[in-house]
Order: C-alpha cells, then sequence, then structure tokens
C-alpha cells in the first residue's frame, strides 16, 4: 500500500491521476490553521485540447512545466485541508498551444473542490442554516448558497410534462410573497414533489399552471386536494381531462371539527349547573373525537373523574347520556366516517340522504351540506387508493427547514432547498396501486 493510496483514500479523492508528496504542513490562513498536502496530477493526454490531433507520441504533445493550484477539500478533525497541487501543462507540437491537466476533483479555475461541493449539497438536504453549513465546512454561506443556485432544477421547471396523479397542499411560505400560502404539489404515487408555486391565489395558480403545455396537461388524471375551494375551479381550467378527489383525511377532519363544535357548545351550557359534567366534557375531547368502533369496552380501569370502574366505551357512553344533541351528532359523524373508513359510498350517500328528513344541530347540517356540495369529488376518495397525507408529511418538514434559517426572504432559495430536501432523502418508493380495490388485492 503506498502512501498515496493512503492520502487519496483519507482525503477522498477517486482521481488516480493524483499523486501525492510525503510531505504534510501547517498553514496559518485568517487566523485558522489549515492541513496542507502536496500532489501532483499528471496522465498522458488523449488529444490536444485547442486543436483536437490525437496523442500517439511525444511527436504530437510533449509536458511542459505545471502550473500550481491549491484546493480546498473537506475537513480533518476539524482543520481544513487543503492540496497543493501541481498541475502538469501540456504542449501541442502540431498547434504550438499550451494546456493544463484536467480533473474530475475541481473544476477549471475552481478553488472550492468538487468534493466539498457534493458535501454542501448533501449537507442542503438536512434541516439546518445555511451558515451552519458553511461554518462546519469552513466555507463562506456565500459558497453554499451558490452551490444551491447550482443543483439541478434550480431556476428551470419543465413545463412539457406533468404526472398523471397530482396531490395539491399549501404551506405558510416566505413573508415577501403576497398571501404568505405557497402551494406544494407532488406526483400522489411516488410522492415525488414536482414544484413549489409561490402564491396560491387563484389568478395567480391559473397563470401559472398554463405555461405547461397543453399536452402536460391533458396527461393530468386525478387531482387530490382539500375542501379549499378556490381550487376546484383553477383545477377545472387547468387540467380539463382531471378528476378531482378531496382528500379522505380532510373528510374526517371536516366531520370532527364538526362534532367537535357541538361538544364544546354542549359543555359550556354545563359550566354552572353541571360542572363536574362540564370537566369531563372539557377533558375527554380526544375521546369524543375517536372513531366508535376503536373505543375500548374489554379494559376497565379507575379514572379521577369517574367513581369506580370503567372503560373507554363507558365513559363515551357516559358523555353521550348528558346530551342528547351531542349523542345525535356523534352517531352520524361515526355512521360517515365508518362509511368512509370501509370504503362504502352507497352508504355513505344513503346517510346523508337519510339526514335530509331529521334534525341536526346547525354546525352538523353545515359540514352535511359541505359534503354533499362536493360529492362527486368525495366519491372518488372511495375508489381511488391516493390521500394527501404524504404531501402534508412534506409540509410538516417544510416548516422545519424555515424555521433553521433565515436566509428564506428569497423565495427560489426556499423552494429549492425544499426540493432538494426531499429528492435527496427520499429515495423514490414504488407507486402504490391507485385503485382502492388493487389495494385490497394485493
Ligand atoms: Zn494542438
Amino acid at each position: 500500500m503506498t502512501h498515496t493510496y493512503i492520502i487519496r483514500k483519507t482525503l477522498g479523492i477517486k482521481d488516480k491521476n493524483i499523486t501525492f508528496e510525503k510531505k504534510l504542513t501547517e498553514e496559518k490562513i485568517k487566523g485558522q490553521n489549515h492541513l496542507v498536502y502536496f500532489g501532483k496530477l499528471t496522465y498522458k493526454p488523449k488529444g490536444c485540447v485547442k486543436c483536437g490531433v490525437v496523442n500517439h507520441s511525444t511527436e504530437d504533445i510533449v509536458k511542459n512545466g505545471t502550473k500550481t493550484s491549491t484546493i480546498k477539500l473537506t475537513n480533518i478533525n476539524f482543520k481544513p485541508v487543503l492540496l497543493k497541487l501541481k498541475k502538469q501543462r501540456f504542449l501541442c507540437r502540431h498547434c504550438g498551444e499550451t494546456f493544463i491537466a484536467e480533473t474530475n476533483l475541481v473544476n477549471r479555475n475552481c478553488y472550492i473542490s468538487n468534493i466539498i461541493k457534493s458535501t454542501i449539497s448533501m449537507e442542503l438536504a438536512e434541516t439546518q442554516a445555511m451558515s451552519l453549513i458553511g461554518k462546519h465546512l469552513n466555507v463562506s454561506s456565500h459558497t453554499v448558497l451558490r452551490q444551491l443556485k447550482t443543483i439541478d432544477g434550480y431556476s428551470k421547471t419543465d413545463y412539457s410534462n406533468l404526472p398523471e396523479h397530482l396531490s395539491l397542499d399549501e404551506f405558510k411560505s416566505v413573508k415577501n410573497v403576497s398571501g404568505a400560502m405557497s402551494l406544494l404539489f407532488i406526483d400522489a404515487r411516488t410522492h415525488k414533489p414536482v414544484d413549489i408555486v409561490e402564491n396560491r391565489q387563484q389568478g395567480y395558480l391559473t397563470d401559472y399552471f398554463m405555461r405547461y403545455s397543453l399536452k402536460a396537461r391533458f396527461q393530468v388524471k386525478t387531482v387530490t386536494i382539500d375542501m379549499y375551494s378556490p381550487y376546484l375551479q383553477v383545477i377545472k381550467d387547468c387540467f380539463p381531462q382531471a378528476e378531482i378527489i378531496i382528500d379522505r383525511f380532510h373528510i374526517v377532519q371536516l366531520l370532527n371539527r364538526a362534532l367537535n363544535q357541538i361538544r364544546i357548545e354542549e359543555m359550556k351550557k354545563n359550566r354552572y349547573i353541571r360542572p363536574r359534567d362540564y370537566r369531563k366534557l372539557k377533558q375527554q375531547w380526544k375521546l369524543v373525537l375517536k372513531n366508535e368502533p376503536d373505543l375500548n369496552y374489554e379494559d376497565f380501569f379507575t379514572h379521577r373523574l369517574y367513581e369506580g370502574m370503567v372503560s373507554e366505551y363507558i365513559m363515551v357512553e357516559y358523555l353521550l347520556s348528558i346530551s342528547p344533541r351531542l349523542r345525535k351528532s356523534y352517531e352520524i359523524v361515526n355512521q360517515l366516517k365508518w362509511a368512509l373508513k370501509n370504503r362504502r359510498f352507497d352508504r355513505f350517500q344513503a346517510i346523508l340522504n337519510e339526514a335530509k328528513g331529521n334534525t341536526y344541530p346547525q354546525k352538523i347540517r353545515t359540514a352535511l351540506t359541505t359534503l354533499e356540495k362536493y360529492i362527486e369529488a368525495i366519491e372518488r376518495a372511495f375508489i381511488y387508493n391516493l390521500s394527501n397525507g404524504p404531501i402534508e408529511g412534506m409540509n410538516n418538514k417544510i416548516k422545519n427547514i424555515k424555521r433553521s434559517g433565515y436566509g428564506y426572504r428569497n423565495f427560489r432559495n426556499l423552494k429549492q432547498r425544499i426540493l432538494i430536501s426531499f429528492n435527496l432523502l427520499n429515495p423514490l418508493k414504488p407507486a402504490k396501486p391507485l385503485y382502492f380495490e388493487e389495494m385490497k388485492a394485493s
């Protein structure tokens, strides 16, 4: 094992045309100690880079001195490492021009090695401030930012292509984006992010999607969204072939929210007349929202709010016995949630129809009317195996990225960072079955 081999391995250098001297010094630059290695880059060139003549022998191309450049590598024991590399100069006997040996370690006229650059890219994928990355790698945050901008797709979006199944969701964006909400959209099957749109307002969104080619827009077969209605028109305008799917978690959320509001109303009514019931209704909100079939009715235990032994089921029964209004709301919400969970659209629709001839608290009625309004798009949530779950997980991650750095007054930087992060850290998963029936079968 030669010393060159050992040093090359240690520094992570792949180029075998680089050899090292048996020499290592320290140099103080801007108050910081650097480890300095010395190396030489040489090889037999295939031809002349200036005139293109093929190099057969020293009749064609000869070595002609060297040019030393200093290259910044990564750190060893927190000390930045420099390589003083003597690059071979060649002389072409045909055209009389000279040229310098090249290496994939560093780009021409660059000081920072590609090793550092790819390390920066990897670090950018993690949730941390750009200034911190710079500090770790002993480069300026400007270098980090410049690297961010070189990563594929920083400024260009491919407007000629779109996935067949899209999932859309919004998130709170940087401060100076009007509306302050941006839209993230991903491939609903592979969960690969497609793009982030700065402004999710209707006019802006339409303009944005219209930039995609007609062919790309016609490719889109489904779009999964929440019930934020401005999107509906945008989707109809931009994706004429697409079926809209209301995300099933948002349907559950809508129902749970309505049920919760009724619980609060009933809780407030009892505040002064039955303070013990008030406390139960106040503290046990989670239990009220839990899907009825998931309630535990087997395990009994003591509970500070109750006398004697109780189970989850018994406690919920007690809470519902406080208010017939609450019980009525609880029942219809749970019937609908059950139908959704078990993909029984016939039941879901029958429940909604029956409800028309019944009285319900106003907040429940509003929820039912909303469901009626979106019923076509809701039906597809029973058929397709697509949801906005993955995209919402991403939105949580975006919040963390934003929290990690103040360098994101610039929307494009934020966007790039988000896309890098998702693409590097989440290797593409195979697409799940498109339809619920297929998923059950597999
Ligand atoms: Zn030449």
